[in-house]
């Protein structure tokens, strides 16, 4: 199963998400993915290298601007 980041608006805290992409999508757009630390929806997708599973930060999105070839790993 994917997993997305997320990083909280409201409290700055990122987490990671599980699950499918229709699921994903469905909550995205219901606003029902919440901040585990704090519980606010108010959380953005996160692209880019930070796992919170093992604990390292690869990259952050250094990229300019359009979409996701900012040097990440999606390209
Ligand atoms: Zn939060």
């Amino acid at each position: 199963m994917p997993t997305y980041e997320f990083h909280c608006k409201e409290c700055g805290y990122y987490f990671e998400f599980f699950a499918s992409i229709s699921e994903k999508e469905r909550k995205a757009k219901e606003h029902s993915i919440a901040c585990e630390q704090c519980g606010s929806n108010k959380v953005e997708q996160v692209f880019g290298g930070f796992s919170i599973l093992t604990g390292t930060q690869v990259r952050q999105n250094t990229g300019g601007g359009s979409g996701c070839c900012g040097g990440g790993a999606c390209c």
